[in-house]
């Protein structure tokens, strides 16, 4: 494998400014791009890359790009989806907190491609820091000319605002993200039309994920061979694979798309504390349906995810062990969602607080019989029946856990 692609300032003081990042080769991508390649041949080797976005649905990037409609005389917007509001995701903050630029000139890139000139960063109010880090940067890129009305005196204008959200979940679904930048409440819309044809402002719009732009330099600079030659062929590169709970080595490990989960956990990760035993996996940050133990031998790849009935997600691998409780890990999920839900939709606003009560219920030692069903039926009532994919969200870990370490719930709220 190539050396690590991304955070490659990491640990580095001041490893995130420009100088740093020229002096590693950074805008030289940018520079070809703009300057020796057409708009359509950046578009055909992000397609060629087969690069899938790492937000959490797993799109491919080049796909969603094409479907921006060309040449039209109204603005169009590229919204970069900083919010990284997933429990158990902490990838994206270390390309934006060590590693700006990188996010820049993958911006510049896609905005390039796509024909538009203006971008925006919608960051979680959170990230304090990175974000002040990430306005340094392009105050840096403008004073560079890598932004602003000329780039690289190319003529090519592209402008780029950093937009702080308040820290709310569903601000990081795209339509809902759009409606927070416009300044209303983070409400996700109903689609059809989609972003790509109405979206901020009524303008067609891409919404990429940070990692998923930190990709395309590299794709530009290398080309789409080496870049799908890192990962799988329908599922090229690499992904940043956050790994949290009871192991050795927690962090952020840049891995090929396809590495197995057993790997990343015993092997990168260190394997489990000492005297701790692995007994389940939520692979893919809170909403990914949780696996067993026994289950961890696939691909950490979109489609292998999803023959497991789970999914990739965002990439943040949350270990649990054999002393944590699983009744625990269902009400930490069933009361974020409740908290969480915006409330536009009845299955949504209702079924996560039931699901909430239940849960907080059962944790008390108020178990009634019939409970776990009924968290079960609640669960299949929210999905599949709601404007936006939170309902989903909340309803998968639910019923994954429910199906899975029934006994143990029961038996929990027995105790308790
Ligand atoms: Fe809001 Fe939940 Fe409906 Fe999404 S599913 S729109 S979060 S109520």
């Amino acid at each position: 494998m190539e050396p690590a692609t991304f955070a490659r300032a990491l640990g580095r003081a001041g490893g995130w400014s420009i100088e740093d990042y020229l002096a590693a080769g950074g805008y030289r991508a940018a520079r070809k791009a703009l300057l020796e390649m057409t708009p359509a041949a950046v578009l055909d080797e992000v397609k060629k890359a087969s690069l899938r976005g790492r937000g959490g649905a797993g799109f491919p990037a080049g796909l969603k790009w094409g479907f921006v409609p060309p040449g039209t005389d109204r603005p169009k917007y590229l919204c970069v989806n900083a919010d990284e509001g997933e429990p158990g995701t902490f990838k994206d903050r270390y390309i934006l907190g060590h590693d700006p630029h990188l996010l820049i000139e993958g911006v510049l890139i896609a905005a390039y491609a796509v024909g538009l000139h203006r971008a925006y960063v919608y960051i979680r109010g959170e990230y304090e820091m990175i974000a002040r880090r990430l306005e340094a940067a392009a105050a840096e890129a403008y004073e560079r000319q890598f932004l602003g009305p000329d780039v690289l005196g190319t003529g090519f204008a592209l402008d780029l605002w950093v937009h702080r959200g308040a820290g709310s979940y569903i601000c990081g679904e795209e339509t809902a993200l759009l409606e927070s930048l416009e300044g209303k409440r983070g409400h996700p819309r109903l689609k059809p039309p989609f972003p790509a044809a109405v979206g901020l402002f009524g303008a067609p719009t891409v919404i990429n994920n940070v990692e998923t732009l930190a990709n395309v330099p590299g794709i530009v600079l290398r080309g789409a061979a080496w870049f799908l030659g890192l990962g799988l062929p329908a599922d090229g590169g690499t992904r940043l694979f956050g790994v949290s709970g009871p192991v050795l080595r927690p962090g952020v490990y840049e891995l090929p798309v396809g590495t197995s989960l057993r790997e990343i956990i015993f092997t990168h990760a260190g394997g489990m504390l000492p005297g701790r035993k692995l007994k389940a996996v939520i692979p893919g940050g809170l909403s990914a349906p949780i696996l067993r133990a026994e289950e961890i031998d696939l691909a950490m790849s979109c489609e292998a995810l999803v023959c497991a009935g789970s999914m990739l997600g965002s990439g943040g691998i949350i270990v649990i062990d054999d002393r944590t409780s699983m009744l625990e890990v269902l009400l930490r999920a069933a009361r974020f969602y409740a908290h969480e839900s915006c409330g536009q939709c009845t299955p949504c606003r209702l079924g996560t607080n039931w699901i909430r009560k239940i849960v907080e219920r059962l944790a008390a030692g108020g178990g009634r019989p019939g409970d776990i069903e009924e968290l079960a039926r609640l669960a299949s009532g929210i999905k599949g029946r709601t404007l936006c994919p939170m309902g989903d969200a909340a309803a998968m870990p639910v019923l994954a856990i429910v199906e899975k370490f029934t006994s143990e719930l029961e038996e929990a709220s027995c105790r308790s």
